[in-house]
């Protein structure tokens, strides 16, 4: 049995920044609250709940004295324009890839462009999206949607079309919707700002999948690029489970299986990780004793009832623990 693990399974540069910004914060004894939950994770948002950090659902619910931290998600502008009229604290953990998104459809014109959103329009980031474009904006989520739009941006004339990608979105999708937009709409400036941390996430995650017969992604079910992990894999290997913890996986499964492969969501804690790796270490090595007992029994078995000895009984104490 061999069990490889992603080198790409865990944090990506955006949520390690945006954790690290949060723990600095309460090491200095400050309080500190976060516009929604700081990244996908319960258990994470949990332990950062016991060290004095609590989410927050709206900037109006930030305390006296508390400093609110905007994940890396981003926020639509309005979001900031009202924490720097109220004056209220906050820092920005924004990742830079997301704000380069951010800056690239704040930087449009009104009257001239349209901007298209390769993403899920309720999707946190999506949304800060939408909430720093200067220009009409329409968001697509496949290639069936983008058919759906696509005529009714063409038959307004003189209109520039600008295209951008949510940074979690899936890579393959992505190539279809932009070969189709190359050949309907010549001028169309396209920026691909799917983040270099997902592609690569993605397609090694794509490649242990098609090499595994159980495939096991370990992140929290409200993720989304944890979901759009689990897609991907079950693809390639149709025995892919999703687990929030050590706690979840199905031990049995792994007896069965001769290739696992291991991945995790951006936001999955390393700590998770270990553990559902030290799981596995302890159940495959019991396993190897058990089903080395198991095939004994059954030959022995086999061989009583052919009234035959097969197996002799001093190189199977040999093989025992
Ligand atoms: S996945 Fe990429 S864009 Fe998203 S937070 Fe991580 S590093 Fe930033």
């Amino acid at each position: 049995m061999t069990v490889i693990k992603a080198e790409s399974a865990g944090f990506c540069f955006g949520v390690n920044r945006a954790v690290n910004m949060v723990k600095e914060l309460l090491a200095e004894n400050t309080k500190v609250c976060t516009l929604g939950p700081i990244i996908h994770n319960m258990e994470m948002v949990e332990e950062l709940r016991q060290k004095g950090c609590r989410p927050v659902d709206s900037i109006d619910d930030a305390q006296p004295g508390e400093t609110l931290v905007i994940r890396s998600h981003g926020v639509p502008k309005s979001v900031t324009d009202a924490l720097d009229q109220g004056g209220i604290p906050y820092r920005d953990a924004t990742c830079p890839f997301v704000k380069k998104i951010h800056r690239i459809v704040a930087d449009t014109d009104p009257e001239r462009d349209v901007v298209l959103i390769a993403g899920n329009r309720s999707h946190p980031e999506v949304m800060g999206i939408i909430g720093n474009c200067s220009c009409a904006c329409m968001t697509f989520n496949n290639e069936a949607e983008l058919d759906q739009i696509l005529p009714n941006i063409l038959l307004q004339k003189n209109k520039q079309v600008i295209i951008v990608a949510q940074t979690t979105f899936d890579t393959k999708e992505w190539k279809k919707s932009v070969k189709k937009i190359k050949k309907l709409c010549t001028n169309a400036k396209i920026f691909d700002t799917i983040c270099n941390a997902t592609s690569v996430r993605q397609s090694e995650a794509e490649a242990i999948a098609a090499r595994s017969d159980f495939m096991i992604v370990i992140g929290d079910r409200h993720s989304s690029n944890t979901n759009k992990l689990f897609e991907i894999c079950k693809k390639q290997c149709p025995q892919t489970v999703l687990i929030e913890t050590a706690d979840e996986l199905d031990v049995s499964r792994l007896r069965r299986a001769v290739n696992i492969g291991v991945t995790a969501g951006a936001s999955t804690p390393a700590r998770i990780i270990k553990e559902v790796l030290d799981t596995m270490s302890e159940e495959i090595k019991s396993g190897e004793t058990t089903n080395l007992e198991e095939s004994f029994e059954e030959l022995l078995e086999e061989s009583l009832e052919n009234k035959r000895a097969l197996f002799p009984y001093p190189s199977f104490r040999a093989i025992r623990p």
